[in-house]
């Protein structure tokens, strides 16, 4: 039975990953602009798109007790405001599901293929808490809340590793073996190839220097799509998960790149397996929402245990 402190720790280190890496995402057009709106009036800092959606999947499995696409499409077009910093095709699409299309109608219309960003993945850590203890249903879940936007199979891919990794860390896995079980779940190239470099890093003994920032960033990448991004934010997760959170968060951000939603999922690990007790309190006291995220956290564990008993 996971417990709260591991609820409160997934959601708010996911908050704190994306609202402290979102100063050093993109170029230097984008660091402005965040520097002008990052802040709140009362001097918190602000998180982006990767949370507001994530406490919309938590607040819709809350709703339905499992995952339910068409609320999902309402609560994301209902929570979108462009100055949560969400890329331009999610706000086309979301937009488009606001003006009264269907989801699926909109997700074409922007993306014949589907996506393949990493927008799925970035909200599945609250599939993998919720789904810990049913790994069947688990990939089918994360699937699904992934489809609502990101219908590509990549896209998908990428949420059932995430969701996968974060069930697995919850449930006391560490380094290789929740690398493995990532890469069970997820067999689609090249999430499989760069697994399998993350495994053997993570493997390694001292003998041989971790890989610098410029090494993750060109193996496993730092982009905005699934594959770029994934499974960097898994084996920084892991890499750090003895570490303090501060050192997790500031090697995330030596990446550059797409850091908010690498720090988001990597945080979603990270707090899932060392629990909100591990975070520090100096970067929760800056933190905007953190009673709505530790309540809807809260109300997810005992909906959770609620079912197991
Ligand atoms: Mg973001």
């Amino acid at each position: 039975m996971l417990t709260r402190q591991t609820f409160e720790g997934c959601l708010l280190g996911l908050a704190l990953g994306d609202a402290f890496g979102a100063p050093h995402e993109g170029g230097p057009l984008e660091r402005l602009v965040w520097r002008l709106i990052g802040t709140t009036r009362h001097g918190e800092r602000r998180f982006t798109d990767d949370t507001q959606m994530s406490l919309d999947v938590a607040e819709s499995l809350l709703a339905h007790g499992g995952v339910e696409p068409d609320d999902l499409a309402r609560r994301f077009a209902a929570g979108y405001r462009w100055s949560r910093g969400y890329g331009p095709g999610a706000a086309r699409l979301l937009k488009r599901i606001a003006g009264g299309a269907t989801w699926q109608a909109a997700n074409r219309s922007v993306y014949p293929d589907g996506s393949f960003g990493n927008g799925g993945a970035m909200r599945a850590p609250v599939i993998g808490l919720f789904f810990a203890d049913r790994p069947e249903a688990l990939v089918e879940a994360a699937r699904v809340s992934a489809r609502v936007t990101h219908a590509h199979p990549l896209g998908e891919a990428g949420a059932v590793l995430i969701a996968t990794a974060t069930a697995r860390a919850a449930l006391g896995a560490r380094g290789v073996a929740v690398a493995e079980a990532a890469a069970a779940a997820c067999d689609l190239e090249p999430f499989q190839t760069r697994l399998a470099l993350a495994r053997d890093w993570l493997a390694s003994t001292t003998a041989t220097a971790p890989p610098t920032p410029d090494a993750v960033r060109q193996h496993l990448g730092n982009g905005i799509s699934a594959p770029a991004s994934c499974v960097t934010a898994l084996y920084c997760a892991l890499r750090f998960i003895d570490a303090p959170f501060p050192d997790l968060l500031a090697f995330v951000a030596s990446l550059r790149g797409d850091v908010d939603t690498i720090g988001a999922m990597a945080g979603a690990i990270w707090g899932a397996a060392n629990g909100a007790a591990g975070l520090p309190e100096s970067q929760l006291s800056r933190l905007e929402q953190r009673e709505r995220l530790a309540s809807v956290a809260a109300r997810l564990q005992t909906m959770c245990a609620a079912r197991g008993a």
